[in-house]
């Protein structure tokens, strides 16, 4: 690894150098996009779902209030995300902190029916990367693998980091474990190969889109106060695709039970899905066959 400098000092009053190692750290590298997708579409639409219900309140010491709108994912939101994608018929990744599905397991085979949904790793309790230990971390992603194997009967292939929170060792791990793909990283609109310290380093990496994020629809635990209303929001969700879909770039599209799942809010999955698929051509992909399809220009 490339020395950044001493973290002691203010990142302004490194070398250039130093300050450019930084950026380099964990970085977008070459464009893994095919020059065409599958079937010809003219955009590739990945939908993922971040169940974290109550892990990532805990995991921040929070208290039961705060846990239990965590809750509320588990047993309204899912339900009603999983419902919205049957109308549509499009699959989608759901990535879990092995906590969140060993305290429901009934999810997995509420995801399960379906038969062309995705599930990925997302911690074991929505721990953040850079809270741990190389070592620690080894063993919190090889148990929570092991753990969605054991509840779903697949080992999981892809990662999103907690909270979009990567460390230093989070890719050489995913490596080491053997994992195809990672969503963590907001660098682009179609896949990349990661470059670690400027070197190319192999993982794939399907990037999450910022303007498809659904914590629009409610900050998280301030209710709806400061959130968009749901119209807007939905101009945006389509603002983001029409342009995917006349670029013929990606929409990866984020997210969680306990926000989008509201009652208030599903409306506006359930439009912006029909918006995207009243247009031709469209190819919905789960996370691991957008890796698939990138890992061919590898
Ligand atoms: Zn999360």
């Amino acid at each position: 690894m490339a020395t950044c400098g001493d973290e002691s000092v203010s990142i302004w009053l490194r070398t250039d150098d130093e300050i450019l190692a930084a950026f380099r750290k964990v970085e977008a590298g070459r464009s893994l996009k095919p020059e065409t997708w599958p079937n010809r579409a003219r955009v590739a639409v990945a939908l993922s779902v971040d169940v974290d219900n109550q892990s990532a309140e805990v995991v921040e010491g929070k208290g039961p209030a705060f846990v239990s709108l965590g809750h509320y994912g588990a047993r309204r939101g899912l339900e009603r995300l999983i419902d919205v994608f049957d109308r549509h018929c499009v699959p989608a990744t759901f990535f879990m902190p092995a906590m969140s599905l060993m305290s429901e397991p009934g999810m997995a085979q509420a995801i399960a029916r379906a038969g062309h949904h995705e599930i990925g790793l997302h911690g074991w309790v929505h721990e953040l990367p850079t809270d741990l230990t190389k070592s620690q971390h080894r063993k919190l992603l090889t148990k929570s693998a092991d753990c969605l194997e054991r509840l779903t009967g697949t080992r999981p292939v892809g990662y999103r980091a907690p909270a979009a929170v990567v460390a230093e060792h989070t890719y050489p791990l995913l490596k080491e474990l053997g994992l195809l793909y990672s969503s963590s990283l907001l660098s682009d609109d179609v896949p990349f190969e990661v470059n670690l310290d400027g070197a190319p380093d192999g993982m794939i990496e399907i990037p999450m889109c910022f303007g498809l994020e659904d914590s629009q629809l409610a900050t998280p635990f301030s209710g709806f106060a400061n959130a968009f209303p749901p119209s807007e929001v939905l101009k945006i969700f389509k603002d983001e695709f029409d342009i995917a879909y006349e670029e013929g770039t990606c929409a990866v599209m984020v997210l969680h039970p306990h926000v989008s799942g509201q009652r208030s809010r599903i409306g506006v999955i359930d439009a912006f899905l029909a918006h995207m698929a009243s247009k031709p051509d469209v190819w919905f992909a789960t996370h691991q066959q957008l890796a698939e399809c990138a890992r061919q220009q590898l």
